[in-house]
């Protein structure tokens, strides 16, 4: 079995016309990412039933359709009316959590509520120097208590700091991201794209925080996995790819999901360890 734990959808009225959507909603990040106006465009796009397809040629039984770190919180309740229909159309397969801004306040907060009532199982993705707010913030704070007494996770975007400049690059603070989740124990994180590689050694000192392998193609080669693995342990990874972003550029012209499960499969982990990566452990935090 195999669950990506990390992905992102957009409705076709989003992706057809990016330039025109974003611009209409603040979201200048989002644009800066996915169609740069310098350097190659790496982002794939999907609807609904290409994304099943793509899942089932690779055998991926369920993922995780994360939101967008949106600059502007109304744009976290349109995300949010499009993941309902997601997962409410296919919960045998989709998995989502809720885009936050807590710039937006106690709506945002009420707005969780109703995702959580909804179906959505967690918050994120999350990049507050990217959505213009401090990991300091009581917003966020009882947007974590919230996820813990509801029993649902958190996923945050982390940078890596000694990796190459692209396109909507923002530094993520590590001792604000670490400080964030101790403060947190009852609340389950995860730290994106192996939490940029740094201080994994200090982060297994946090029994709360997992990470995944999103995006990671792009950034290491096949041996980051066996070293995420001897820092911080099989039992903290989690598979996620980042579909459809293609983090395989020189072969994918399209996105996919095989091509990543392929370079996990084959760069000589344990079978014990693989299996934990790919589906026990996201299956124990859902
Ligand atoms: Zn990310």
């Amino acid at each position: 079995m195999v669950i990506d734990a990390h992905i992102h959808l957009y409705p076709p009225s989003v992706y057809k016309t990016p330039k025109i959507w974003a611009e209409a909603r603040g979201e200048r990040s989002w644009l800066d990412c996915v169609a740069p106006e310098s350097g190659p465009a790496l982002q794939g796009w999907a609807d609904v039933d290409q994304l099943l397809k793509d899942m089932d040629d690779a055998g991926v039984e369920k993922a995780i359709i994360l939101g967008w770190y949106w600059e502007n919180p109304d744009t976290c309740m349109e995300n949010l009316a499009w993941q309902i229909e997601w997962i409410q159309t296919h919960p045998d397969r989709l998995i989502a959590y809720a885009a936050f801004n807590a710039n937006g306040g106690t709506r945002a907060l009420d707005m969780l509520e109703r995702a959580f009532d909804a179906g959505l199982s967690g918050i994120g993705e999350l990049n507050p120097p990217a959505q213009g707010y401090a990991y300091e913030n009581e917003i966020l704070d009882n947007a974590f208590e919230l996820a813990a007494n509801r029993g649902k996770s958190v996923n945050f975007h982390v940078t890596d700091p000694t990796t190459r400049d692209y396109p909507g690059k923002v530094e993520t603070p590590f001792e604000s991201l670490f400080s964030t989740a101790q403060r947190h124990p009852e609340t389950t994180f995860i730290f994106a794209h192996l939490a940029g590689m740094m201080n994994l050694i200090r982060l297994k000192q946090l029994d709360n925080v997992y990470l995944d392998t999103a995006a990671t193609p792009l950034l290491y080669s096949d041996s980051i996995y066996q070293k995420a693995i001897d820092q911080i342990g099989a039992g903290r990874i989690l598979f996620g790819t980042d579909y459809p972003l293609r983090t395989f550029p020189k072969r994918q012209s399209i996105p996919d999901f095989t091509s990543h499960l392929n370079a996990l499969r084959n760069c000589g982990l344990e079978a014990d360890d693989l299996s934990k990566i790919l589906s026990k452990n996201c299956s124990k935090i859902l």
